[in-house]
This record gives structure tokens, C-alpha cells and sequence, in this order.
């Protein structure tokens, strides 16, 4: 697969915005610095942040095993998700495929980058239709999102019908994995280097317990990635965000030991759940929350409202008629929960 085919021209022609930093990234120290217009007086933020985030991604890279040229940050994977849309799909003429019940920031995008989304529901079972998939697409299909934990469902998606997407679709698959720390199946990032149309997006904001830096990552072929780069805004991740995720991936046991307690308590609440005489159904869950459907997902909605635990009602998703999720929070929200869900 050619990628850069499917890239849009004005990106292909486009020079990237050289930043200061850019122009002399040497990496020596005492050097004076006067080619920025920072202010010079310390405050440990008054120079501009490595664009290239270099340091974290050392620590990323030994981590996941992927070579620093195969990742981009970006400010959550929320823009990591619109700088691929921006890189790849022409407004008006291109489209992409979602496959809901999923993230709703896949249609968000679309919309604002006025291209058409094309929408292939999931099976019964939450499973991609394969089939379904690759007669919707056309020569204009340029990306499919796959997110595999799916929020809001919680499952992972078959191996075989990713693997089948992956070498069939002519576009770049995305596969979403914010959730794969907490999931029982394998991340497809071993395997990142077999598909050269494939994208991985990971995030800090779920389990290293990070959502408030906004920290998203993107794994892909070197050539890829040399493309979102050039497109980024230069400074996207800022310096203390670097910081913080850097101080973070240094103590990995303690993410490590707070993933498997929440994985522990998922499966506690799943029993539990599946007591209550309200709960028709408890799904599979291989991710940090739990989905379920109800005899009357608006009326439980309020009711745990009103004791002041609040869940996310799903109801008005396809495919997903009275259905909640809950998110697994710490041992004490978790039994407030339950009592309150014992009273109803
Ligand atoms: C929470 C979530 C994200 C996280 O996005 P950030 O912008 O990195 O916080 C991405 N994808 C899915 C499916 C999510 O549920």
C-alpha cells in the first residue's frame, strides 16, 4: 500500500512551520539562547518545550518496545485523531468508516473537518461486520477507526476480523486502544510493523492515570508519523505535560499495581451486578468500566443520580437501548455504589 496515495496534496506540497527550536535543536548546554523571544528570567516555564518531546518518547520507547521514530504525542488522542483526519482526508471528497456503538469523537472530527462519515453498526455482539465494512468502502475511504476495547461497549474486537480488515481495506485502519492496559488480549503494537496502513493510538488519560495532562500517542510506520509531525502544531505538548507523564512512566509498578486492583475490582462489580434484580444483561468487559442493560436505563440513571453516584446512560446509542456504564473507581466509590444500587 502506497501511503503516501492517500495522502491529501495540499499536505503532500506543504513546508512545516520551522520553530526556533527546530533551527538548532543541538543538544548543548550552555549555550545562550536568544533566538525565541522567551523571557529569560527562570520560572522553569519560560522556554518553549521540546517539540519533539524526546525524553518521553526514549521512556515510551523502551516501554512498548517501538522505535522513537515511530511515535507521535499529541495533546490527548483527541488530536492525534484530527491530525490524521486533516493529513489524509480532503473535506467534501473523502470519507472514513466508524463502526458504532463507539467513541463519539470519531463523527466530532468528521463533522468538523467536513468529511462524510460512514457508519457500519456493530453485530449483536458488538463484533465489526467484515463484510459490511469493505462494501461501504470506496475509492474515497480513507480511514476506518477501530476501537478495540470499545467505548462504550467494553469488548475487544475478534483478531481475525481486525487482521482481515487490516490486509483487505484500502485506506489506514486506527486502532484505538485507550483501553488495552486493562484488556486480557494482546495490543496490536507487536505487530505494528506487518501492516504498513495501520495506526495505533494509545493515551495517559485512562490507565496511567493521567486525563488531566492530555497526553495521546500514535504509533505507525516511520513514514507516517514523519507525516502527522509535519502537520502538528510545533509546540503541542507542553512542557509540563512532559514533565508529568515523564515522572510517571518512571514508576511503572504503581501504574502496573493500580491497573491490576481496578481489573480485580472489575470483576467483583460484574458479580454484583448480575445480582440485581434490574439487570438484564452484564457484558464482557476488557477495559476500566463495565456496561449493562437494564429493564429502564433513564429511570436507574436518576435514581443513582439522586445518592450522587453518576454513570453514563447509553441509552440513545445504537444498539445500546437502556443500557449504563460504569466506570471502576476506588474501593470506597465502588461499595458506595453498590449500596446504593442494593436500595433500588
Ligand atoms: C477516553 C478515550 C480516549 C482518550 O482520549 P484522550 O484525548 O487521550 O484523553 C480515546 N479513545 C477512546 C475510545 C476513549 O474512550
Amino acid at each position: 500500500m502506497k501511503i503516501e496515495k492517500l495522502l491529501r496534496e495540499n499536505i503532500k506540497k506543504m513546508l512545516p512551520y520551522s520553530s526556533a527550536r527546530d533551527e538548532f535543536k543541538d543538544d548543548v548546554t550552555n549555550m545562550v539562547f536568544l533566538d525565541a523571544n522567551e523571557n529569560p528570567f527562570e520560572s522553569g516555564v519560560n522556554r518553549y518545550p521540546d517539540p519533539q518531546q524526546k525524553a518521553l518518547k526514549i521512556e515510551l520507547s523502551k516501554l512498548k518496545n517501538v522505535p522513537a521514530n515511530q511515535i507521535l504525542l499529541g495533546n490527548g488522542s483527541d488530536e492525534v485523531l484530527d491530525l490524521i483526519y486533516r493529513a489524509f482526508c480532503e473535506p467534501k471528497v473523502d470519507n472514513v468508516i466508524t463502526l458504532p456503538p463507539t467513541y463519539g469523537m470519531y463523527k466530532v472530527l468528521a463533522n468538523l473537518n467536513n468529511v462524510e462519515e460512514r457508519e457500519v453498526f456493530l453485530t449483536s455482539c458488538f463484533q465489526p461486520k467484515v463484510k459490511e465494512i469493505l462494501e461501504a468502502a470506496d475509492k474515497n475511504t480513507k480511514i476506518l477507526f477501530l476501537c478495540s476495547p470499545n467505548n462504550p461497549t467494553g469488548n475487544s474486537f475478534s483478531q481475525e476480523a481486525v487482521e482481515v480488515l487490516l490486509t483487505t481495506f484500502k485506506g489506514l485502519v486506527v486502532i484505538d486502544e485507550a483501553y488495552i492496559d486493562f484488556s486480557s488480549k494482546k495490543s496490536w503494537l507487536e505487530r505494528l510493523d506487518e501492516f504498513p496502513n495501520l495506526i495505533i493510538t494509545q493515551t495517559l488519560s485512562k490507565a496511567y492515570g493521567l486525563a488531566g495532562i492530555r497526553l495521546g500517542i500514535c504509533y505507525a510506520s516511520p513514514e507516517i508519523i514523519a507525516i502527522l509531525n509535519k502537520i502538528k502544531p510545533p509546540y503541542n505538548v507542553n512542557e509540563l505535560s512532559q514533565q508529568r507523564a515523564l515522572k510517571r512512566l518512571l514508576v511503572i509498578k504503581k501504574v502496573q499495581e493500580e491497573i491490576e486492583a481496578l481489573i480485580e475490582m472489575r470483576g467483583k462489580i460484574i458479580e454484583k451486578l448480575k445480582t440485581l434484580h434490574f439487570v438484564e444483561e452484564v457484558y464482557p468487559s476488557d477495559a476500566n468500566f463495565v456496561l449493562i442493560k437494564v429493564d429502564d436505563a433513564v429511570k436507574r440513571y436518576h435514581q443513582l443520580l439522586k445518592k450522587g453516584i453518576v454513570i453514563r446512560n447509553r441509552t440513545t446509542q445504537p444498539l445500546c437501548e437502556n443500557t449504563l456504564r460504569i466506570t471502576i473507581g476506588t474501593k470506597k466509590e465502588n461499595k458506595a455504589m453498590c449500596s446504593v444500587l442494593n436500595e433500588l
